[in-house]
């Protein structure tokens, strides 16, 4: 089987991610629901937003399997039990919050779109998800956290943007905010938990100052991927990019429109703003 992520290694104390833009559908998915509704649930384009990454040196990782396979973005404790055919034999989630999450049929394998539509028609094996995970989740997080750690080692200190996109208005099952018109942007750091708040204020600054309307850690504070390499008591800057998919592109026909060049711009200013910043020196 090829690889299923697509990591490219830096030079920089910056690491980018992208785990929910993948376009290549696995032929044992079966999904019951169409490609179309399927496809919205992709950060569609962010690979392509960010593409200038690697000539700055900047680490890049991507995954090329979509998000309604497997979701990069989970632990992978976070599984609808509901959707196995048979009994699971790994830990399984308990927190309250993630499971709701999980109900809305957004955990580790999607089990709804974000607009409520049932992706199978039938329920998987512990089979099939073991090997998701073993294919996709496993060597996505090995580069996410190989990427940082070296990043680390060669700088003292990290900065890993984990970057998403979201539609304009929140759909029916897709938050806990559903109707919920969204900013141009969303930087989410879990309360300040994952990266330093004044390395998080530098990117909302940074987006204002472009003229960009930005929320901070709400509706979207971030989820699994910073959650679990953040740590800036250590130096290790874990923060979550959502860009408003408006921005970009047509959101019922998927493709780029004329704003796609402007913002991509602004979002190489950014991470050259970010390549000459050490959190070290912030307070
Ligand atoms: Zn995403």
């Amino acid at each position: 089987m090829p690889s299923l992520v697509r990591s490219i290694p830096g030079n920089a104390p910056l690491v980018l991610d992208s785990p929910h833009s993948g376009v290549q559908y696995p032929a044992d998915f079966r999904p019951a629901c169409d490609l179309a509704t399927l496809r919205r649930a992709e950060d569609t384009h962010v690979e392509k937003l960010y593409d200038f990454a690697p000539s700055l040196g900047v680490a890049w990782i991507e995954a090329l399997f979509p998000r309604s396979y497997l979701d990069a973005n989970r632990n992978t404790t976070e599984l609808d039990v509901d959707l196995l055919q048979d009994a699971w034999d790994g830990e399984l989630a308990t927190d309250p919050v993630v499971l709701s999450k999980v109900r809305l049929g957004k955990g580790l394998v999607w089990r709804f779109t974000d607009d409520g539509v049932p992706i199978y028609d039938r329920k998987l094996t512990a089979a099939e998800v073991r090997a998701r995970i073993a294919n996709c989740w496993q060597p996505y997080h090995e580069a996410v956290s190989q990427a940082i750690e070296k990043a680390h080692a060669t700088h003292g200190y990290s900065i890993h943007l984990n970057c998403h996109s979201m539609p304009s208005v929140a759909a029916a099952n897709a938050t806990e905010f559903p109707g919920l018109a969204h900013a141009d942007f969303v930087i989410g750091d879990r309360d300040g938990s994952t990266a330093s708040p004044a390395l998080s204020q530098v990117l909302v600054e940074t987006l204002r100052g472009f003229g960009y309307d930005v929320a901070y850690n709400h509706p979207y504070k971030g989820v699994e991927l910073v959650r679990r390499y953040g740590d800036p008591a250590t130096s290790r800057h874990g923060i979550q990019v959502e860009v408003n998919r408006k921005l970009y592109m047509d959101e019922a026909t998927l493709e780029p429109h004329a704003g796609f060049a402007p913002l991509r711009a602004h979002l190489q200013q950014l991470v050259r703003k970010l390549l000459a910043t050490d959190p070290r020196t912030l307070s």
